[in-house]
């Protein structure tokens, strides 16, 4: 019997990704669903791509800047850094849409470029057709959230797509939000507009993820490189437009102090919201609380949705949305045959391209506190960048990075680091965490002077804590 899947988000990286999966099946009916103009998912249009290449601009001048061998200043041409990303982000949209047109030619996929929403459990309106698919896959995106703070609506606030397409910036701004998305724009507003910042931090440090010399490490690196002012353990109590057209955010710190910070352009890197509005959900019997979404990727309130990718806000990041769908797919075919369903699980692995990405900061696996709330008897060792030459002969001398080794039998738990190649070392750590390798047996010779000697030092360092512990 055919099973029929409408998937609503058909261009996005989790959409995709469950569309991969089920397109060869032979007992799979298609319908493709997605009113994206042009359509290329968020990663390809506004997110990870055009992000990383507007940052790779403001990271040479970055290090021309800061190199004393080099006379002069590079400055960053706003209109070409845009027109070039502009370019290859159309190339890889048009990518996306032809690899999804292609499954749509074939007989049993449809492609529908709709806005689709849910009139009835189970039954979606998509322009003036009504659907009644076997499965419905929700793999919506998100979009940007703005706080709900006094006076927001009365003054201008640029989010992430803001600065990715902007070939002009003010001299000033402050800032809301210092999660991934402010870490990785927050250095390049500095170094290719040239702007005067303040960062406004909740927490002691940014970086909720790391062990705390991570966060102190990042806060310093931007006082002190990026000359950037961040202010922490502050926050935002009211926001004003100035006669001028700028703006004053009146912030409370810890203390009870107050501080009213005004600059040209005030901007919220705030974090996402699941882009749900308008898809009818509560025609569907769906509520979107907390927990709404099982680790089957199903709703908890109907067994025949899925929910993927950012539109279920449990980690929105690329692999994951990925990953998501594919666990969706696989499980969406078990429900239908009565089959047992899989959890869907990680290892974690994050990567920010904190210090415009010549000072990433990664995660694979445990850090410090994680391991310790796991209640698992680790060895921890700590080396600075400065510690192995390489890095100050190539000119990034900052940063760190930490082991986490189980005590007993020396399996590698986790690596973080925030330094230069930290977002490259990431996959060799992936390999190493995820195949459960003993340090003690992890070759220690990369070749001389590579940044991985960083990773050799570590791996020297915990074997030699576990065989002492286990002298
Ligand atoms: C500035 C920025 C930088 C980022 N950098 C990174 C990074 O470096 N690495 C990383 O891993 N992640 C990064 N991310 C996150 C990453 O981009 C997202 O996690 C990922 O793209 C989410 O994919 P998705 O498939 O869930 O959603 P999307 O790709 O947004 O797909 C959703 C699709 O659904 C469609 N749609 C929505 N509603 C409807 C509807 N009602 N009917 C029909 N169609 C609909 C949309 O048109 C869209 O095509 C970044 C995000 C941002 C904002």
């Amino acid at each position: 019997m055919t099973i029929h899947v409408a998937i609503v988000g058909a261009y996005g990286s989790a959409g995709t990704a469950v569309a991969d999966e089920l397109v060869d099946h032979p007992d799979v009916r298609l319908t493709l669903i997605d009113d994206g103009d042009p359509g290329g998912g968020l990663c390809i249009l506004r997110g990870c791509m055009p992000s990383k290449e507007v940052l790779s601009a403001g990271a040479h001048r970055f290090q021309a800047r800061d190199d004393h061998r080099l006379e002069g200043t590079p400055t960053v041409d706003l209109e070409a850094v845009v027109e070039t990303k502009e370019r290859h982000v159309t190339n890889f949209a048009e990518h996306r849409r032809a690899a999804v047109h292609e499954w749509a030619e074939r007989d049993d996929v449809d492609l529908l470029r709709e806005t689709a929403r849910f009139v009835a459990p189970g039954t979606l309106a998509v322009g003036d057709r009504r659907l009644d698919p076997d499965y419905v896959v929700i793999a919506t995106g998100s979009s940007p959230f703005v706080p709900d703070l006094p006076g927001i609506g009365d003054v201008d606030v640029a989010t992430s797509a803001d600065v990715l397409d902007a070939t002009d910036l003010p001299d000033s701004g402050v800032v809301m939000g210092f999660g991934y998305v402010g870490l990785e724009l927050v250095p390049y507003l500095a170094a290719a507009g040239e702007m005067d910042l303040t960062v406004i931090e909740h927490d002691a440090r940014p970086l909720d993820e790391a062990d705390p010399a991570f966060g102190d490490a990042l806060l310093e690196l931007y006082r002190e490189a990026y000359d950037v002012r961040v202010v922490t353990e502050a926050y935002e109590e009211v926001v004003e437009p100035l006669a001028d057209g700028g703006v004053r955010l009146v912030v409370q710190y810890a203390d009870g102090t107050e501080e009213a910070i005004e600059a040209e352009q005030l901007y919220a890197f705030t974090g996402r919201k699941p882009a749900l509005d308008g898809l009818g959900l509560d025609a569907a019997g769906l509520e979107p609380d907390q927990g709404w979404v099982a680790d089957t990727m199903q709703a908890t309130d109907d067994e025949r949705v899925f929910v993927v990718g950012d539109a279920n806000g449990k980690e929105p990041i690329l692999h994951v949305a990925k990953e998501q769908g594919a666990r969706a797919a696989e499980n969406l075919l078990a429900h239908d045959a009565g089959d047992p369903l899989v959890p869907y699980d990680n290892v974690h692995h994050h990567v920010v391209f904190s210090g415009l990405g010549v000072y990433p900061y990664a995660r694979v696996g445990h850090s410090e506190a994680s391991a310790e709330a796991a209640g698992i008897d680790v060895v921890s060792v700590r080396r600075q960048a400065s510690d192995d030459g390489v890095f100050a002969t190539k000119d990034v001398p900052e940063g760190l990075a930490s082991l986490v080794v189980d005590a007993t039998d020396g399996t590698v738990l986790g690596y973080q680091g925030l330094h230069y190649h930290a977002d490259v070392m990431a996959k060799t750590m992936q390999v190493i965490v995820e195949l459960g390798l003993d340090v003690r047996e992890v070759p220690d010779r990369s070749y001389h002077p590579t940044t991985p000697e960083i990773l050799d030092g570590l791996f020297r360092e915990a074997a030699a804590a576990v065989r002492e512990r286990n002298r």
